[in-house]
């Protein structure tokens, strides 16, 4: 399929940061109904390989309820699989405990369709990207956390005088950049970007798309960007699975 500059060659010549081999989750339906002689799952992810080469965007298109969202947070392991493996940088983290997954954790990140709904509606800004640098002790001083917050807010787009706002107080494109600035502070390697354009306008949905196409050529992280959009996709991906 077609995708965008350099198609396949990353994935030729780059190691592979994150690999799914043979991946399948399932849910138990809802509540059983009286009629229904034993539960049947919903497969949500069935047998599914991927890899993402370091630096590169894989795109991942499909209808809704097709188990995007699932596959994504399959791979951060947020949810354990019932079959197949994950591996991240050359280590096998399917059987992880939370413990040995914590270092990662830092290195793996996720922005969401709704950054409204991920953001705490009482912090402001500055708290919210400030936050994450803290629990991973990534600054040591409070002027380097200051210094570091503004540095990400204006790398997004995000005036200094917005900093000690709360973000109803936004847009939503705004504050998908501030969902943006969040998953980067801790520089990750990987971050599944879940449909970040999908409630934004379509005059907005590009501006963001680019800032994340931007950050990725300053940053060298790689995406799995999730769609239902397969023209968003193509412009954002070096490779598309459907
Ligand atoms: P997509 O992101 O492509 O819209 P999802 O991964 O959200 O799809 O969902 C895939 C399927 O798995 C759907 O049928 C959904 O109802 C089901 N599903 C997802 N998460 C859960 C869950 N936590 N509990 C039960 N069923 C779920
Ligand atoms: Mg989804």
């Amino acid at each position: 399929m077609r995708a965008r500059r350099g198609a396949s060659l990353l994935s030729d010549v780059r190691p592979r940061l994150v690999q799914a081999t043979s991946l399948s989750k399932s849910f138990e339906r809802g509540a059983s109904h009286w009629l229904a002689r034993r539960r049947s799952p919903i497969w949500a992810v069935r047998e599914v390989s991927l890899h993402v080469a370091a630096g590169e965007t894989y795109g991942l298109v499909g209808e809704s309820g097709s188990g995007k969202s699932t596959l994504g947070r399959l791979l951060l392991r947020l949810v354990p699989a019932d079959e197949g493996n994950v591996s991240f940088d050359g280590q096998d983290i399917t059987g992880l405990s939370a413990s040995a997954l914590r270092p990662l954790r830092r290195r793996m990140q996720i922005i969401f369709q709704d950054p409204y709904s991920s953001l705490n509606p009482r912090m402001t800004v500055r708290e919210t990207l400030a936050e994450p640098l803290r629990v991973h002790k990534l600054t040591k001083t409070r002027s380097e956390t200051s210094d570091r917050v503004a540095e990400l807010a204006e790398r997004v787009g995000l005036r200094k005088d917005q900093l000690d706002r709360y973000p109803h107080e936004f847009s939503g494109g705004q504050r998908q950049r501030i969902g943006i600035a969040r998953a980067l502070s801790l520089r990750p390697d990987f971050v599944v970007c879940d449909e970040p354009v999908s409630a934004l306008d379509v005059s907005i949905q590009a501006q963001i798309l680019n800032l994340l196409l931007d950050l990725q050529d300053e940053l060298g992280v790689s995406y799995l960007f999730v769609s239902h959009d397969l023209r968003v996709v193509q412009h954002v991906a070096h490779r598309v699975g459907v």
